[in-house]
């Protein structure tokens, strides 16, 4: 697939877009466009990867759970800015997300003047269905297993078994078709794997 056509897909639904050719070139970016603010990340391997959170806890206040615990999730829901993944992108420019506790989506929808996502090429799927069915069957086995959670799908990675586990990991779905109202939006896309 061509991320020159999903890039101008994001831009015709309002969001701003741009192509990187590696994570290291994508963080580059954020640590010149955020600074002296403060930031909230999402739980997410691909900013994991490109060691997004270090390097901007160097000139802005930052709020990530995976560095600072539990509490960090209340505190990165107030920050001017906040930064995630998806777990699949349509090429007609659909960004979606499914979350365990909700922060994450949560704070894509409302809350922060600027939201930024980072979005490697392997969470592109042709159509809304098919970036919808990886965003379940690809990211979420996944990061179950990471997780070390008991469910089924958490043993192979291998599918969704739409689990009744106490553990599942899935419980809410968001969407974003467009940018919400209020809060700039851009799409910064990866031509690199990162993440799940
Ligand atoms: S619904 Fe259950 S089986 Fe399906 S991906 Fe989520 S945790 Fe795994």
């Amino acid at each position: 697939m061509e991320l020159e056509k999903v890039c101008e897909n994001l831009k015709a639904r309002g969001f701003k877009a741009q192509i990187f050719p590696d994570g290291k070139a994508a963080a580059d970016y954020l640590n010149g466009a955020i600074d002296g603010t403060s930031v909230g990340f999402g739980g997410s391997v691909t900013l994991d990867e490109i060691g997004l959170c270090d390097a901007l806890s160097a000139h802005n206040e930052t709020h990530w759970h995976w560095k600072g615990g539990a509490g960090e999730r209340g505190a990165a829901m107030t920050t001017e800015v906040y930064v995630s993944s998806v777990n699949g992108l349509s090429e007609d420019g659909e960004l979606i997300n499914i979350d365990g506790r909700g922060n994450r989506v949560a704070a894509t929808l409302y809350g922060h003047k600027r939201v930024y996502f980072v979005v490697g090429q392997n969470k592109i799927a042709p159509t809304y269905e098919e970036a919808l069915w990886r965003a379940r069957n690809i990211a979420a086995p996944k990061n179950a297993q990471r997780l070390g959670m008991k469910t089924p799908c958490a043993v192979r990675a291998d599918r969704c078994y739409d689990c009744k586990s106490p553990e599942r990991i899935c419980r809410g779905l968001v969407v974003l078709w467009r940018p919400m109202l209020d809060a700039e939006t851009e799409v910064l896309l990866v031509r690199e794997n990162l993440g799940l």
